[in-house]
């Protein structure tokens, strides 16, 4: 007791700290963030003394570098790399789409310098942000008139409130979908202004029921792609075509929400088709909303592409104003826009389609390639193999479809399978793999090197 009080005392103020640091230590970082840093490791030394007896006390450049051990921690940049082996290519929790180099080009150019994002540089008049995109947009959907805004959430809630405020729209009941991180239909609506008028059933709709419902408060036909389910079957649903008939019989303008929208057709590259938004417009809708990190491969933004009189319609709008897209996310889709007119090799150009055409004799080779990386890593009694496995789209793309993927699968007699995801997601870069059949696995599809996948520092599984 008494040998542990005399330690506490002697322990050095903050600023004898500070003194026994050299001048270039000190000048790395703002004095005050010094300080405080110092302070906080002293009280936490002061804290452990109290509670062992035989605690030493620790010298000045021990307890200096200790505090700035803490503030590295405290000051490492908050966004990460991260290493996406969980098999799900649009991720959104991991960013979903990667831009292309061009794309990325273009973001930096429109940070670092004035860009016309908003003038005529012909008239010298003041222009129209959506001008930026509005040809390459047009040509690859067939569409008369477009825009965009920050998601394909903001596009829905836009296009609603400007087409059917106050007004009835008619859905269908198997088309009342819930997307993950809380877009619900009926809520957005609810938010839109417009009212919901929900018809037929869960499994099936016919032509009549939406016929039935129009009356004179009705203001839009609503059709949704239902992105993230299927309803498999006694099922039956209205075409988009029947849609648009019926609508153009009773004077009423059609939507569909398409999500994930296809630029292109994806069975041309093997991979599930998904509905492309130059045939629902070629089948006539008057305002079809995409979102624009899903397949389409760019940046978080969501499309209207339709009819002038639609598009004018949420131009007018002052929410418009308010779901803007800045700069940057402009410039990102221009430049991806671009490349599906002018790229001879987008399965290259698009990062998103290069990960979803990954053939799978490469994926196996890089994952023999990283087996014997990890097993020189790990050591000990690690058991990897490269195996089989399903990978996905991902963002609500074909929820039923999945993807043939090749994975990296590990297990350890001693190690629980969640302490190794542990391991793995705490290194530098953080590797995320999935642990499936109490086993960790990481998938292959989105890794071109299999150097990504070793966890460079190691922090040692917990417990
Ligand atoms: C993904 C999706 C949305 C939401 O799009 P965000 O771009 O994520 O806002 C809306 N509707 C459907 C059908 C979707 O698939």
């Amino acid at each position: 007791m008494g040998d542990s009080d005399s330690s506490l005392r002697d322990l050095p103020s903050v600023d004898r700290v500070l003194r026994s640091a050299n001048a270039d230590a000190l000048g790395r970082y703002p004095r005050e963030l010094v300080v405080e840093s110092v302070r906080a490791i002293l009280e936490a030394l002061r804290e452990g003394m109290r509670e062992l007896a035989d605690a030493r006390v620790p010298s000045e450049a021990r307890i200096l570098a200790a505090a700035m051990g803490r503030i590295q921690a405290m000051t490492r940049p908050s966004i990460r790399r991260v290493v996406n082996a969980t098999g799900v290519v649009l991720h959104t929790n991991l960013g979903r789409a990667l831009l292309a180099p061009e794309a990325v080009e273009a973001v930096t150019l429109a940070a670092e310098h004035p860009i016309n994002l908003e003038i005529d540089l012909t008239s010298g008049a003041r222009g129209e942000r959506d001008s930026l995109i509005l040809n390459d947009l047009l040509a690859l959907t067939g569409a008369e008139a477009g825009t965009v805004v920050n998601n394909n959430a903001a596009a829905v809630l836009l296009a609603l409130n400007s087409l059917a405020q106050g007004k009835e729209v008619i859905v269908s009941r198997g088309e009342l979908i819930e997307i993950g991180g809380a877009f619900r239909i009926p809520e957005i609506m609810a938010k839109s202004g417009a009212i919901l008028r929900e018809v037929g059933t869960t499994n099936r709709t016919h032509p009549r029921d939406y016929l039935d419902a129009i009356n004179d408060r009705t203001g839009l036909l609503l059709k949704v792609h239902t992105s993230n389910y299927r309803v498999v079957g006694f099922t039956s649903e209205v075409a988009l075509e029947e849609i648009c008939a019926i609508g153009r019989e009773r004077g009423l303008p059609v939507m569909e929400d398409l999500g994930s929208g296809a630029l292109l057709d994806l069975s041309s590259f093997g991979l599930p088709r998904e509905p492309i938004v130059a045939e629902r417009i070629r089948a006539g809708a008057d305002v079809v909303t995409f979102s624009g990190d899903k397949l389409l491969g760019g940046p978080q933004a969501g499309f209207i592409v339709g009819t002038t009189r639609a598009i004018e319609a949420t131009n007018r709008n002052p929410l418009k104003r308010a779901l803007r897209c800045d700069k940057l996310t402009l410039a990102a889709a221009a430049a991806t826009l671009r490349l599906y007119r002018t790229s001879t090799n987008l399965a290259e150009a698009l990062p998103t389609l290069r990960w979803l055409t990954h053939p799978i004799e490469e994926m196996e080779r890089i994952g023999e390639e990283a087996v014997a990386l990890l097993r020189a890593t790990l050591g000990g009694r690690y058991q990897i193999e490269v195996l089989d496995s399903d990978a996905e789209i991902g963002s609500g793309a074909q929820p039923t479809q999945k993807l043939a993927s090749k994975a990296i699968v590990i297990s350890h007699p001693g190690i629980r399978p969640h302490d190794i995801a542990n391991r793995f997601r705490r290194g530098e870069p953080p590797i995320l793999g999935r642990v499936w059949r109490d086993r960790f696995w990481l998938d292959l599809r989105g890794i071109f090197a299999a150097s990504d996948l070793v966890p460079k520092s190691t922090a040692r599984p917990s417990r």
